[in-house]
């Protein structure tokens, strides 16, 4: 099985207005002749237009979250399905700001990678442990339990991602060593492996956490990084663009 298309997704989190669009032309322009897959997921109103501006580009937009439902009485809900729509072809699900600030479990994230699958849109599923659950040596427990409970078996002939993001690492400048990265993604690699047989395989297994220009290349070419989740150096197109030109 040859090794999966390095995908590089920028999470535009909270941040972007209208004129975020010329940002997204600015990262879409220096990705014509990049080999790695690049999404841009911006905030949810933004997608549409987004989806627009970059229709012809080298560039898939995603979104951040959706709902488990397709539809209902969910007041300031999105879900998968309206998404799509909009023009996303991918989603972020079950990061920790999710996880954690609206307190999403496992359960919850697999709903949602189902709704997903129904709108026919690619999960990238997020894991990671806390620093107090590494700390007390229980990380890759931790993460790999997250694999095994939020990816439900109906991703066994479907692509998706798993973003490796250690709570601790994400937006504080702080970053695992490699030998850590490595050794988890290899454990995530192996739980992919037990579930899905060969299509395991050949999911890319993202890194998250803390990416910037003057780290990317030295955490891409880590064993089993088939890419990265970059939260706040994806907001500016030239911090993007290095981290892409690096996988
Ligand atoms: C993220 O939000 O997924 C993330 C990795 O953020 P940052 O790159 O800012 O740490």
């Amino acid at each position: 099985m040859s090794a999966p298309v390095p995908l590089i997704a920028g999470n535009w989190k909270m941040h972007g207005l209208s004129a975020s669009l010329d940002e997204a032309r600015a990262i879409a322009l220096g990705c014509k002749d990049v080999s790695p897959r690049v999404v841009i997921c911006p905030p949810s109103v933004l997608v549409h237009r987004m989806a627009q501006a970059l229709a012809n580009e080298p560039v898939e937009i995603g979104g951040q979250d959706a709902h488990w439902d397709d539809f209902g009485a969910f007041t300031g809900d999105v879900s998968a399905a309206m998404l799509a729509d909009a023009g996303a072809r991918l989603v972020i699900l079950g990061h920790s700001e999710r996880r954690t600030g609206y307190r999403e479990t496992d359960e919850i994230v697999a709903k949602k990678v189902l709704a997903a699958l129904r709108a026919g849109l690619e999960p990238i599923v997020c894991v990671g442990e806390t620093l107090d659950e590494r700390k007390a040596g229980r990380a890759l427990e931790v993460v790999t339990g997250q694999v095994r409970a939020s990816l439900p078996a109906e991703l066994a002939d479907k692509p998706f991602a798993v973003a490796y993001e250690p709570v601790w690492a994400i937006g504080t400048g702080l970053t695992p060593t490699i030998a850590e990265i490595e050794e988890m993604h290899r454990a995530i690699r192996a739980s992919l492996v037990e579930k899905f047989g060969d299509h395991g395989r050949g999911m890319p297994i993202l890194y998250g956490g803390s990416v910037k220009p003057n780290n990317a290349a030295e955490i891409l070419k880590a064993d089993e990084v088939g890419g990265a989740l970059v939260g706040g150096a994806s907001l500016k197109a030239s911090d993007f663009l290095a981290i892409v030109q690096a996988a």
